[in-house]
């Protein structure tokens, strides 16, 4: 399968296994590849997969399964960029992302993005409303995935829904719905950076974890902003 949007082919999507990863290993195509790596606990095949570096990008996709953050931890020290396959998590995995963020956050060495905290930070940093319907490459009206028989569908979690691929009023519907029925979106103040991801497809799902997460990206934004206004005074005073 591959995603797409509208400046062309983003990449290949191809699943890591025990039985795919050395066929996988011999890619050599300078085609993205993105790596499904569907069951967290395969992740030492992750170092079959950094010699593929020297010849195309390449991206892990891991999904929340109990577990995950070990995963991230090699696949950040591999050098190989990630992204969270995201879904409304239960409470119980609330803490592995957020050790996930702090390892994104704080960590010197992961020199690599580690989605959707990277362009959510970016985000926040500059003040510009990016959701994560776009981090994640789920908004219908940008992106959808096209299989190998040529036949397309709506992207991710909106995989089994019929709208026509390319409905570029998905989003808006369903942020106004959100907003309209006055819940738990319409009094969230991170709203602009979210679009109501963590409601599809349940409205009723509680945010009150992931709203930690949002919390200490802004924070975090915040800090760098700070530190970057007063790096620059100081550069003012020592040039007088
Ligand atoms: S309440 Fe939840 S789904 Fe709604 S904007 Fe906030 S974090 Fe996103």
């Amino acid at each position: 399968m591959s995603l797409v949007h509208p400046g062309g082919l983003l990449h290949i999507e191809l699943p890591l296994s025990p039985s795919t990863v050395e066929e996988i290993a011999e890619w050599r195509q300078p085609v993205p590849l993105h790596l499904v790596l569907s069951e967290p606990r395969d992740y030492p095949l992750l170092y079959r997969c950094t010699a593929l570096l020297d010849h195309c990008p390449v991206r892990v996709a891991i999904p929340l399964i109990a577990g995950f953050a070990r995963a991230v931890r090699l696949a950040a020290s591999l050098d190989l960029p990630v992204k969270l396959d995201l879904v409304p998590p239960p409470p119980q995995l609330i803490d592995e992302l957020v050790d996930v963020l702090d390892l994104y956050l704080h960590r010197s060495t992961v020199a690599q993005p580690i989605e959707p905290f990277h362009s959510s930070l970016l985000a926040f940093f500059h003040q510009e409303p990016l959701t994560l319907w776009s981090i994640q490459e789920e908004d219908p009206a940008l992106f959808r995935v096209v299989a190998e028989n040529g036949d397309e569908r709506l992207p991710g979690r909106l995989a089994s829904e019929r709208s026509s691929p390319g409905s570029g009023d998905f989003l808006d519907v369903w942020r106004g719905g959100l907003l309209a029925e006055q819940g738990e979106c319409a009094s969230c103040p991170h709203f602009d950076y979210c679009g109501g991801y963590f409601k599809w497809p349940d409205r009723s799902f509680s945010c009150i974890g992931v709203r930690t997460l949002f919390d200490r990206l802004s924070l975090a934004a915040a800090e760098l902003r700070h530190d970057l206004a007063a790096f620059s005074s100081e550069g003012v005073e020592d040039s007088r």
